[in-house]
């Protein structure tokens, strides 16, 4: 049996750190939430990796360094009202949660969903809202939010996203062909978007009304 608090110690070390990761709060959350508990049993000893795995759905959880990347990016302060697309595993929501106030998580496959609710529920994680829809729509009830994850690639520019964004608000999101996307780092200005292009990455698709058609 691996220890694994020593395999987080090293993977923050190694892939986070040494890449230029040097965000303590950031750091501190991947040090402190139980990847091993997100992923497939049959993946566990291997949940440390430098790797996205796959998991229910033909969906996989992301790799660690684009999750803290990503999480990096959106500059996440306690007292944050965060929203994420693609709760797949439940994993990036729950980094969130060590970080922010509340986080609100859409996904679309209902049996990702309740997996992720119990490991969030096992963990300890109340401060996680979930609900089964296409996220492409936001979660109008609870908006504006100040901050918005997307974690799996959109086919173009997320509108009605971006429409529930918070005034000097930020949203982070693959966008591009379905392969390898460009990361997208977005902050609202009045109705302007002011958009970086911050890197390369590789998502599932977004699938729903402002996403990819599901060809599934
Ligand atoms: N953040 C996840 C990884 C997500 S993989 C983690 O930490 O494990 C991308 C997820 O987005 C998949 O589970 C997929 O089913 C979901 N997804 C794709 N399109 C969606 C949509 N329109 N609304 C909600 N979820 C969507």
């Amino acid at each position: 049996m691996l220890n694994y608090r020593l395999s987080r110690e090293e993977m923050v070390l190694t892939q986070l750190e040494r890449r230029g990761i040097h965000d303590e709060r950031v750091l501190n959350a991947m040090r402190k939430v139980k990847r091993h508990h997100f992923v497939e049993p049959a993946f566990r000893d291997r949940a440390y990796d430098d790797t996205p795995l796959p998991i229910d759905e033909g969906q996989t959880i992301s790799q660690p360094y684009v999750v803290a990347r990503m999480t990096g990016l959106l500059e996440i302060q306690p007292t944050d009202k965060a929203l994420e697309i693609g709760t797949g595993s439940g994993y990036q929501a729950a980094v969130l949660a060590e970080l922010c106030h509340k986080v609100f998580s859409i996904e679309r496959h209902m049996n990702l969903l309740q997996k992720a609710r119990q490991a969030l529920d096992e963990q300890g994680y109340a401060n996680v809202v979930l609900k089964q829809g296409d996220g492409t729509i936001g979660w109008a009830e609870f908006a504006p939010f100040d901050k918005i994850i997307i974690t799996a690639a959109a086919p173009k520019f997320p509108k009605t996203l971006f429409s529930q964004l918070k005034d000097g608000g930020l949203m982070v999101f693959p966008m591009g062909e379905k392969r390898t996307q460009d990361l997208v780092l977005v902050q609202r200005s009045g109705e302007e978007a002011m958009m970086k292009e911050v890197g390369q990455v590789a998502f599932v698709p977004l699938v729903g009304r402002e996403g990819w058609p599901n060809s599934t």
